[in-house]
């Protein structure tokens, strides 16, 4: 499904999603990169080494769980838009947004899931759109837990007038 419609399968998820006793502890990243891609800037983004460094360029990066804190730096530094930082404990996902207008904290946003399709409204909560990010903003939403794995993208715009 992956190589047809660009959608991860459940069983590629699976091996990207940390288990229940590390989402309890806190923020952590999700890389969702699939593909044997020449791409690394991930893994130059991170200030904690928690992203093993890569043999080869097109390597799938390898995110250690524990030393991940969550910080959400590597999230603008990937061009495929693939990463992610989800948070258990406060309910919140990170994600890179690059389309205009960016929103703004309190505002009211659809979550979108991987297929584009609106799945939860959402309150962004957060907004990090620094000019090193050239032009990737970093969003935060609240969502219910259940939402936290299925919403990845956000439509905004519509739900404030
Ligand atoms: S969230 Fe922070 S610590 Fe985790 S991989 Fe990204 S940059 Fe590194
Ligand atoms: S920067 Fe993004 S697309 Fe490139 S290897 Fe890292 S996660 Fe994959």
């Amino acid at each position: 499904m992956l190589e047809k419609t660009g959608i991860p399968t459940s069983d590629d998820l699976k091996a990207i999603k940390p288990d229940k006793e590390r989402l309890k502890k806190g923020p952590v990243a999700l890389i969702e990169c699939f593909r044997k891609i020449p791409c690394d800037p991930c893994f130059y983004s991170c200030p904690f080494d928690a992203i093993d460094e890569f043999k080869d360029i097109n390597d799938i990066p390898n995110l250690d769980y524990e030393t991940c804190t969550g910080c959400g730096n590597c999230i603008a530094s990937c061009p495929g838009l693939a990463i992610f930082v989800v948070d258990y404990n406060k309910n919140t996902l990170s994600l890179p947004y690059e389309f205009l207008p960016v929103p703004e904290k309190g505002d009211l946003v659809w979550g979108l899931n991987r297929a584009g399709k609106k799945v939860k409204k959402a309150e962004v909560v957060r907004v990090k759109d620094p000019a090193k990010n050239d032009k990737t903003a970093v969003v935060t939403i609240k969502l219910p837990k259940e939402y936290l794995m299925e919403v990845r993208n956000i439509e905004v715009g519509e739900l404030n007038g």
